[in-house]
């Protein structure tokens, strides 16, 4: 079968379908949630229009409390997943043209959501629905199953396999082509110091708001009164800076100085990527006149993670040949005289590596200064055999497709595929395409939305009618 020819046919109404679906702001919002649109008005009007339009097309609907859903064509006894989100990002600033808009120009649909994850699950829909109208039979039952919570708690998954069965494999159009089939196991953890009431020489230091991030500023107010008249902080600082060709700043009022610094923000799967302005900025305050009680903090810093974004000097590193690096993120730093000052750790790791030691060496680390620390969260790795029917079905549909090699891609990020118990990620960008999930002027070419229609039609097909 010519997959690509077919929805090329269709191309017309697939583009149509997508605009009108993007159209519809469906960013979680608490502020209008209610047991009738669990995670907001917005989502609940674009989970409304894809299950009519399910409906009206002739597919099994089920829709379990608003969270989640699943659209289902197919017999059998198996069950093939295809699992999608329909929820988006806030837009943010500095869109060309009205990021819900759904705007056409040269060939691209920009929108909120072009790309994560709703033109996919159109994509995803379209594919079923030709494969419905073809009358192809198909030997296993396929669910597109629909995600509401994607880009926050996971809510919507979490509730659908409490109630639902689980496919016996499956893909999610959320992320990369070729195939993701290993991705690391990610915890976050919070280390917190309790410090005694007593004006130090800091009275406060700053850095970073998320965990799965590299901070790119950091702040720090110091109290003069507990430096010497004649200790040069303006000059010192900025040798330091200039020592390690950073940017930073230095403002002085009658009581204090508020050093600034700033770094470059990457993504917490990759710390290498980034300059961690906290790290940086601690370490400095580590050469100034501390207190016993800042050192405990800042020295913990210091010592371990300044410059080792793999853990060697706190005892943990471990290197994966094909998954990668354990990696370690100081996402956050807070210390606030007075207060309870916490560091933020947002930790990823290969399989092989076992959680609970890592988290017992780093609790070591810090109880030994005084700290006390806890899991905010954790999610073990997830990965696909690679001789798994999945992932020999879907490569053999890539390569087909694009006559390139179906490269096997193992991350440090974690995608919606790892709520199936045999789930890749599959597609929906191509090697060297821009990535512009949750950036301003999202978009999602027309001729890809098309080969990526086809792709998963085929894809489906064959999951479904291969033993
Ligand atoms: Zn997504």
């Amino acid at each position: 079968m010519d997959w690509n020819k077919l929805v090329k046919k269709r191309q017309e109404m697939i583009v149509n379908n997508t605009q009108d679906f993007l159209q519809i702001k469906s960013v979680l919002d608490e502020a209008t949630a209610s047991s009738y649109a669990p995670f907001g008005e917005g989502i609940r009007k674009a989970y409304n229009w894809l299950l009519h339009k399910a409906e009206k097309d002739g597919f099994t609907v089920k829709d379990l409390d608003g969270k989640a859903a699943h659209i289902e064509w197919g017999e059998g006894e198996e069950l093939v997943g295809v699992l999608c989100h329909i929820d988006v990002v806030p837009e943010g600033e500095g869109w060309t043209t009205p990021a819900f808009d759904a705007d056409i120009r040269n060939g691209k649909i920009y929108a909120r959501g072009a790309l994560d994850d709703k033109g996919p699950t159109m994509a995803a829909y379209h594919a079923l629905k030709l494969l419905k109208d073809k009358g192809v039979k198909l030997e296993k039952r396929v669910r597109l199953i629909i995600g509401t919570d994607e880009e926050s708690q996971w809510r919507c998954v979490s509730h659908y396999f409490d109630h639902e069965e689980m496919p016996s494999l499956g893909f999610a159009p959320d992320a990369d082509f070729p195939i993701i089939y290993a991705e690391k196991g990610i915890a976050d953890l919070t280390y917190k110091l309790d410090l005694w009431e007593e004006q130090g020489l800091i009275r406060s230091f700053s850095s970073g708001s998320r965990l799965n991030m590299v901070p790119d500023f950091a702040s720090a107010v110091i109290n003069k009164k507990e430096l010497d008249a004649d200790f040069q902080l303006k000059e010192i600082y900025k040798n330091y800076l200039a020592q390690i060709q950073a940017e930073g700043g230095v403002e002085e009022d009658s009581d204090t100085v508020l050093l600034t610094f700033s770094g470059r923000s990457a993504h917490g799967m990759e710390p290498e990527d980034g300059l961690n302005a906290g790290l940086y900025l601690a370490d400095f305050l580590c050469t100034m006149p501390l207190k016993e009680y800042e050192k405990r903090f800042f020295y913990t810093l210091n010592d371990y993670f300044l410059n080792d974004s793999r853990g060697k000097k706190a005892g943990v590193n471990y290197m994966h040949k094909e998954l990668g690096d354990l990696t370690i993120n100081i996402g956050t730093i807070k210390f606030e005289g007075g207060n309870t000052s916490s560091i933020g750790i947002n930790l990823r790791y290969p399989d092989g590596v076992i959680f609970n030691s890592v988290k017992q060496r780093l609790d070591r680390i810090f109880t030994s200064t005084g700290f006390t620390g806890s899991i905010i969260s954790h999610a073990p790795p997830h990965a696909v055999n690679k001789d798994h029917q999945l992932v020999r079905t879907l490569s053999k549909v890539y390569e087909s497709q694009t006559s390139s090699k179906a490269d096997l891609i193992a991350i440090g990020g974690g995608t919606y595929a790892r709520s199936l118990k045999a789930g890749v990620a599959f597609g929906p960008l191509f090697p060297g395409q821009k990535d512009v999930v949750h950036q301003a002027d999202e978009y999602i070419d027309i001729d890809n939305l098309v080969k990526i229609t086809a792709m998963y039609a085929e894809a489906i097909y064959e999951l479904c009618n291969q033993q």
